[in-house]
């Protein structure tokens, strides 16, 4: 048996990031990981939000031979089937009012998982914690109320009196401890992708500078992210697997077929002499609220284990790297503290909850069902309008221009319904965020009043000079 301060099961971005953050500060840490290498089980590339460089200085080192900052992605509306054409192409580069650098400087970061994981995985390991590969993590070790070891499938045992499980979408220690059983069908959704290896001269020479597109049109959607060696197809925006149940068929194999279909898919597909390398199925926790359950005695889970990806997007990397670290600066306290009760160990979900990654699901089960709205024909109506209040109305060389900008007045009145539609999300979105926001701005006059009340006795006509 073997005694560490921590021991992290994964080593995926949340398993590194908790042992890096926990080693820094000197604790004894191991981390298990099933895989040869961390990353192994992904073949496949994925975006890094800017948020990881704001909120984690080492990620402004990063530096993978596949990593390709977007500086410019595409919008595709396609046509409804059997189509296969776009309506209309949306290029944009990063927007220009953000509030940190970096978001300004790319909308996201391209790079294979399995470089990027060891590249994480060796900053922990250069921090001082210890990573033991190849080694499943198949029980939990029990004290009293408190979980304090794991045992792995060779039966060897370790023991911590903390224990952070970053063991992915489907947690076997989250199960092992009691803290859930699988996901219901609704806390999931199924991601399908088709891998292409493709030749890099050609994606450099074809791309330039533009490695992210997505797909929207009625019934159908997805994107294609591509890396510097090869690009991977990704099905639509996400669906609960008891959606594909309920169909049932698999939806999302079906979406990222008909992706591969798609005239610009094609054309990449030919100019960059691609060839399929993988095809994959995922499961990804999407959750419409917060997930509570995620401490115990002795152990945090943290990213996919904790269902932490946020409601919309399903964006799962920064947010497991935030929890995970916090996860961290949680047992390096209760360390300090020497308790390691489920009781000590609840402010790590409080505070996970109160922070950025917890306030995205303020409104999560309307995020989850505006995004499933993306592919729905009111969306689409909407882009079609706008194409033809442009290039029907004010761009026309098809006609004389007055007659053009004539004609806009009543597409904008088309508009309507799909902007009303729009509206049904947008307010209650925002209403939360915005209720905060006022509550703020409330405290903040509460806490200058008695300043402002005194200043006013100082000036003439105020009680002290009356
Ligand atoms: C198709 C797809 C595309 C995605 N694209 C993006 C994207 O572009 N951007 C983004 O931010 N997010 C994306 N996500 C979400 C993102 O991949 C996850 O949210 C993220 O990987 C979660 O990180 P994690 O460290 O919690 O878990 P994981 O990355 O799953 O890592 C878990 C690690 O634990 C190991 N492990 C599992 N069980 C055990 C065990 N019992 N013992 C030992 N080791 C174990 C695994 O081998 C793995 O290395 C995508 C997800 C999918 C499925």
């Amino acid at each position: 048996m073997s005694r560490y301060d921590l021991i992290v099961v994964g080593g995926g971005p949340g398993g590194s990031a908790a042992a890096k953050e926990a080693a820094d500060s000197g604790l004894k840490v191991i981390i298990l990981e099933r895989g040869r290498f961390c990353g192994e089980k992904n073949s496949s590339g994925f975006g890094l939000s800017p948020k990881a460089a704001r909120d984690f200085d080492y990620i402004r080192d990063l530096d993978v031979p596949s990593l390709w900052q977007t500086k410019f992605g595409v919008m595709h509306i396609v046509d409804p089937k059997p189509s296969n054409s776009d309506r209309m192409t949306w290029g944009l580069t990063p927007p220009r009012r953000c509030s940190y650098p970096q978001a300004s400087e790319y909308m996201i970061q391209m790079m294979y998982r399995p470089e990027f994981d060891q590249w994480m995985a060796e900053k922990a390991v250069a921090a001082g914690a210890k990573l033991k590969r190849s080694t499943l993590a198949i029980n939990v070790v029990r004290e009293g109320e408190n979980i304090s070891g794991v045992v792995d499938h060779k039966g060897n045992e370790y023991r911590a009196p903390v224990i952070i499980a970053a063991d992915g979408a489907h947690s076997l220690i989250a199960q092992k401890a009691g803290l859930r059983k699988k996901w219901e069908k609704d806390q999931v959704t199924v991601l399908a992708t088709v891998d292409f290896e493709a030749d890099s001269e050609r994606i450099a020479e074809y791309c330039g500078d533009t490695n992210v597109h997505i797909f929207m049109g009625p019934e159908r959607g997805g994107y294609v992210c591509i890396f510097r060696n090869g690009f991977h197809i990704g099905s639509r925006p996400a669906k609960t697997l008891q959606s594909e149940v309920d169909a049932g068929r698999n939806l999302s194999t079906r979406s990222v077929i008909d992706n591969i279909q798609l005239d610009f898919v094609q054309r990449l597909i030919k100019a960059t002499r691609a060839k399929p390398r993988e095809f994959q199925l995922h499961f990804l926790p999407w959750l419409k609220t917060f997930n509570e359950r995620i401490y115990t005695g002795g152990l945090m889970l943290t990213g996919d284990a904790a269902g932490v990806p946020e409601p919309f997007m399903a964006e799962g990397v920064w947010q497991a790297m935030y929890s995970s670290r916090l996860a961290a600066q949680v047992a390096l306290r209760a360390h300090k503290d020497k308790d390691f009760s489920k009781i000590y160990l609840k402010q790590y979900m409080d505070e996970l909850k109160a922070s950025p990654v917890g306030i995205d699901f303020t409104a999560g089960s309307v995020l989850r069902d505006f995004f499933s709205e993306w592919t729905s024909q009111t969306f689409y109506d909407l882009f079609d309008n706008l194409a033809d209040a442009m290039f029907y109305g004010m761009l026309t060389m098809a006609e004389p221009h007055a007659e053009g900008m004539l004609r806009v007045p009543a597409i904008l009145v088309d508009m309507i319904p799909q902007l009303l539609f729009l509206a049904r999300y947008y307010f209650p979105i925002t209403e939360e965020a915005s209720r905060n926001k006022i509550k703020g701005v409330i405290s903040s006059i509460k806490a200058v009043a008695p300043m402002l009340q005194s200043m006013s006795a100082l000036t003439p006509g105020g009680k002290q000079n009356g």
